[in-house]
């Protein structure tokens, strides 16, 4: 069983997708099923349509933009801590 609590790569991947302009609908144009049911987008392995990808962008599309869950956005740098005692 899964914690709620706690995020996957998928989720993650949903939230870097979420935050980039468009990039849930070009994920979608380029991971298109064939009709054979495997994915035009993801090769030269034949992978099952829907694949990771949409997954991926269908997540994408039910968060809203939250600049403070990118994990490119700048951490501030904490200052080093002076050595104290021996
Ligand atoms: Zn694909």
């Amino acid at each position: 069983m899964t914690d709620p609590g706690r995020t996957t790569c998928i989720d993650e991947a949903a939230i870097l997708v979420a935050t980039q302009p468009g990039a849930a609908a070009r994920l979608r144009a380029r991971h298109r099923s064939r009709g054979d049911g495997c994915c035009t987008g993801c090769g030269p392995t034949l992978v099952p349509w829907p694949c990771v990808h949409i997954t991926i962008a269908d997540r994408a599309d039910h968060l809203k933009p939250r600049p403070t869950d990118h994990p490119a956005t700048p951490r501030k740098r904490q200052p080093p801590t002076p050595r104290v005692g021996p």
